[in-house]
């Protein structure tokens, strides 16, 4: 990586430190029963809007030559960031979400709401938000979606690309590209040194909603 892009990427991590949504210098279990001395909690990476749009405007910014008419995402957190983008782009796109839902027969489709198919013209120039890129399977979907309309995708702007395998065929954008180190418990350096497991984030995290859940 050039220097001045790590310098840019420490920067943006320690945006994203200050939101609380990335965690270090810590032990977590995460859902693939791995664990890790860092993590990302994606719930809470747009939920101060002062940060949210400094993030959408770097991304625009990057864009910024590039015509968008539209910028599409989906998920909740995905649509405050691509609200975000929309707004800082020069080209004044509009901005939609599609709808994704999971399939029965595994992985997850996305659909696109019929009022929204008007704003969608032939040959749109469609720029793809999203804030954590864990599989890259949402995007891919959206990609097959603006296909299927017809549209262009200009590019793939995100938060953090968690793994260096997440590879698309049009140019991604992404303000932290970091793929952190994960152990499995027998190997797992700070279970060696005794360091108690974060029960409130990764894994301890989806035990404890559920028990929420149980006593509502
Ligand atoms: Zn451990």
């Amino acid at each position: 990586m050039e220097l001045e892009a790590e310098i840019l990427e420490r920067i943006n991590r320690g945006i994203l430190l200050r939101t609380g949504a990335y965690l270090t210098d810590d032990h977590f279990v995460l859902s693939s029963h791995r664990h890790a001395s860092e993590y990302v909690e994606k719930a809470l990476v747009t939920t101060e809007p002062a940060f949210t749009e400094g993030l959408g405007e770097i991304i625009a910014k990057h864009f910024a030559k590039s015509q968008v008419d539209v910028v599409l995402t989906t998920g909740y957190g995905a649509s405050i960031l691509g609200y975000c983008v929309a707004r800082a782009h020069p080209s004044r796109p509009r901005f939609i979400y599609a709808t994704k839902r999971k399939r029965k027969e595994g992985g997850s489709e996305v659909t696109l709401r019929r009022e929204f198919h008007r704003l969608f013209a032939q040959g749109a120039k469609v720029l793809l938000v999203e804030d954590i890129l864990t599989t890259g399977e949402t995007v891919k979907a959206l990609i097959k979606l603006v296909e299927s309309l017809g549209g262009q995708v200009v590019g793939i702007g995100t938060v953090w690309r968690r793994s260096h395998k997440i590879k698309f065929k049009y140019p991604l954008f992404t303000l932290v590209d970091r793929e952190f180190p994960t152990y499995s418990p027998k190997e797992c350096p700070m279970c060696q040194k005794g360091i108690p497991i974060n029960k409130e984030y990764g894994t301890g995290d989806e035990e404890r909603s559920q028990g929420t859940s149980l006593r509502e």
